[in-house]
Parts: C-alpha cells; sequence; structure tokens
C-alpha cells in the first residue's frame, strides 16, 4: 500500500474531533437495561447518513436497534468494525465524583460511563470509517461498521442477531472492546450458566433439623461440593499455552490481585442467586440455585456440565442451562491480529502483548462462524462497569489511529 496514503489517513485524524464524538455518545445514556438503543442509533444513523453513507437499520426487538454500513468493494475481503453502543446503568449517582453522562474531558480523562466499555473505542471505529470514506475507492475490499445494541445482555439481539443471519460477518473483525494500548486480546473463556434445583421434605420448622429434609441446607452442601471444579486443569494446546500464561500475568496487574491469573487456566464459579423455602416455619422442599461458570481454554462447556451433573446427581437435583458456550480463540498467526500488532508498534512505538480474556464478548459470535477476531481498544481496566469510569482521552485517539492503520493494511490498495 501506498505510504502516502496512509500518512494522509493517519494525517487527518483530528484529535479533538475523536473526543467530541466519545463525548457525544456518553451524553446520549444507553443504559442497558433497559436497553433502548434508539437515541444513540439514531445519532450515529444521521451522522453517517450526512457524509453520503447508506446505513442498514436491523431492530429485531423494539429499541434493540442494530446499524450496518459499509464502504469499499463487495465479493471479496471485509474487514468489520464491530462496537456496541449499550452500556451498564451507572447505579447510585451518589458514588459518582461527576455526573456520568456529563461526557467531558477533563485533566486528560474522557470522563462518563461508557467511556472505557466502549464509547472511547466507539467513537474510534467510527471516525475512523468516516476518515475512509474518502477514500472508498482506494480500498481493496470492504470495511463494514456495526453498531449494536446488547453485548451487555449478552448479544441475542445484536451481534449475535446479525451473525445467525449471515449480516456482515466479514472475513476479519476488529471489536474497539476495552484492552489498553498494548494489549490485544485475541481469545476469551466460555460461559456456562444454569439453574440448579434440589428438593426436600417439608415439615414443621419446630423440629428441624430432626425431622423432615431441608433443600436449603442439602443446597448448602451441593454448593461446598461445586466449588472443587476449580481444581479442574484443562489440556492447552501449545498455539495458546504462553499466550495463557503472559494473561496470567497481566490478569494480576490489571487487578491488582495476586494469584488471580489461575482464572485463566481453570474453571470459576459463582452462586450469583439462590431461592429457597416457602415460610420462616417450614422445612424447605426446594431451593435453587444460579450458578455462572466460566470454562477455560482447553476445556469445552460439556466437559464442565458433565462435572456439575454428577456432583447434583448425588443431591438428587436437576439442572437446567441459559447457556452454554466454549472458550475461543482466534488464531495468534492470523493476519488480522499480525496487522494489529504491527500497527500498534507502527504508530504507538509499543510492543503489544496478545492475552486472553477472562469475561465474554460478542467475539464469540464471529469466532463461532470461524471468522478470526481481536479486541482492541481504549481501557481503564479497573473502573470498567463500576463508579466514576474514565480512559484517557490521548489513548481514545492513539485507538483511533491504530484502527485506521488496521482496516488500511488489510484493505490494502494496488
Ligand atoms: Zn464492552
Amino acid at each position: 500500500m501506498s505510504a502516502d496514503l496512509r500518512d494522509r489517513v493517519l494525517g487527518e485524524i483530528v484529535g479533538e474531533e475523536v473526543l467530541k464524538l466519545a463525548c457525544r455518545l456518553i451524553r446520549i445514556p444507553s443504559e442497558n437495561p433497559p436497553g433502548d438503543m434508539s437515541e444513540i442509533a439514531g445519532f450515529i444513523e444521521d451522522r453517517l447518513s450526512s457524509i453520503g453513507v447508506s446505513v442498514e437499520r436491523y431492530e429485531p426487538a423494539k429499541g434493540r436497534v442494530n446499524l450496518v454500513a459499509g464502504i469499499g468493494k463487495s465479493g471479496g475481503r471485509e474487514l468489520i468494525f464491530n462496537g456496541h453502543m449499550d452500556v451498564v446503568p451507572a447505579g447510585d449517582r451518589s458514588r459518582w465524583d461527576f455526573d456520568p453522562f456529563l461526557g467531558e474531558v477533563r485533566n486528560g480523562y474522557l470522563l462518563g460511563r461508557g467511556a472505557s466499555d466502549m464509547k472511547g473505542g466507539l467513537a474510534g471505529i467510527i471516525y475512523a470509517f468516516e476518515k475512509l470514506v474518502e477514500y472508498e475507492k482506494e480500498l481493496e475490499g470492504r470495511l463494514t461498521l456495526v453498531c449494536v445494541p446488547d453485548e451487555e445482555t449478552g448479544g441475542e439481539y445484536g451481534t449475535g442477531y446479525l451473525v445467525s443471519r449471515g449480516i456482515a460477518v466479514g472475513s476479519s473483525v476488529l471489536i474497539a472492546e476495552p484492552t489498553g494500548m498494548d494489549l490485544i486480546d485475541i481469545g476469551q473463556k466460555g460461559a456456562l450458566w444454569m439453574r440448579i434445583t434440589v428438593y426436600g421434605k417439608p415439615i414443621h420448622g419446630s423440629l428441624s433439623p430432626y425431622a423432615g429434609e431441608s433443600a436449603v441446607l442439602k443446597a448448602a452442601d451441593l454448593m461446598k461440593e461445586l466449588l472443587s471444579i476449580t481444581e479442574l486443569k484443562p489440556e492447552i494446546g501449545e498455539d495458546v499455552k504462553a499466550i495463557i500464561e503472559g494473561s496470567k500475568r497481566i490478569a494480576e496487574e490489571l487487578s491488582g490481585i495476586k494469584g488471580i491469573g489461575r482464572i485463566l487456566d481453570h474453571p470459576t464459579i459463582n452462586f450469583g442467586m439462590i431461592r429457597g423455602g416457602t415460610k420462616i416455619n417450614i422445612v424447605p422442599e426446594k431451593c435453587e440455585i444460579d450458578v455462572d461458570i466460566r470454562v477455560p481454554v482447553g476445556m469445552t462447556s460439556d466437559e464442565a456440565a458433565e462435572y456439575v451433573e454428577k456432583i447434583v446427581s448425588k443431591y438428587g437435583g436437576e439442572v437446567s442451562y441459559f447457556a452454554r458456550g466454549n472458550a475461543n480463540y482466534t488464531q495468534p498467526s492470523s493476519e488480522i491480529v499480525e496487522i494489529a500488532k504491527s500497527n500498534v508498534k507502527r504508530i504507538l512505538g509499543m510492543e503489544p502483548k496478545l492475552f486472553v480474556q477472562w469475561a465474554s464478548s460478542d467475539a464469540r459470535f464471529y469466532r463461532g462462524k470461524g471468522v478470526p477476531t481481536i479486541h482492541y481498544g481504549p481501557a481503564e481496566v479497573k473502573v470498567i462497569h463500576g463508579y466514576n469510569e474514565r480512559v484517557r482521552a490521548e489513548d481514545v485517539v492513539k485507538a483511533c489511529k491504530v484502527y485506521a492503520g488496521i482496516a488500511l493494511d488489510y484493505l490494502r490498495s494496488a
């Protein structure tokens, strides 16, 4: 590709404009739940339309608006820029030091709900896409911008909806999720979500624990036994072994929690909700536990499910699943990974590290179709989903430049 074009496009990225867009996005509260994206999607749609880009709109449920806009040539390589418009709720406003929806840059930080996750990154991909509209004819393939409404609630009406219908699946995907400027995320753990139900024998509470059988006490024993799942160790393939080891160190650095790295090569388990019994003076007949297990690379969610079911059956209980997804990753040698690495190096002068994340995201939908997918975006990890969410303003601009560089390299012109 001509170095001229690359330099020209990168030179046209104006930091204040990228940040102005990020502030505008933060000022539209797109909390999910409730998850109505009409306003923010309308804003982005108008902006793209005003520069002559036609935008397809998909709304599989009320307010769950997806936007898809493409430039360049169809039928060949297609790079997807994916970003979610929704943010988690701001929560208790009195716990914030600033208005979460004020959307401003102060002391070098972009402030507000979504600054890190992920309106900073979203502004970056939108702005980079807009800059490339002017050079559409120079692109050897297609660049498609996809803005989705519901990443924070599972993606069923967003990326999941689009990908399952073959809409904007692409040949490689960059999701602008928060990673930090020197990290490229290539994989994630699987999730196994379930409800376990155990039963007891009700009798008058005044006879407990000498008569009847308490479903709640049974559930307590069961939960303690289930904790043993965290001792299982997966068979990690050679292709990602070193990256997982590196990710363990990154997890400890980012969280400041010593030993937390083991979440990368072991399952985790959370008993998120429990409901048992009907009345204070009745021995509980039934207890339900909602369980969130995260499954590491090298273990299938079926293997984890089998382990759970074996224990639950000892207690005569039942398991029903809400979700069961496997861990997934993009080959470290994939072209999109190589291109992302070289752009971080060239543009930011940093040596990027690859890592595998412990939570899950929309990347799983693309990887499930065999499409190489990475996350890269500005991040202040400690405040993601927390109070006082912020991100370094300069990182938002840096990320935008890297996005443009990646698109130009991937869709290299002759
Ligand atoms: Zn996110």
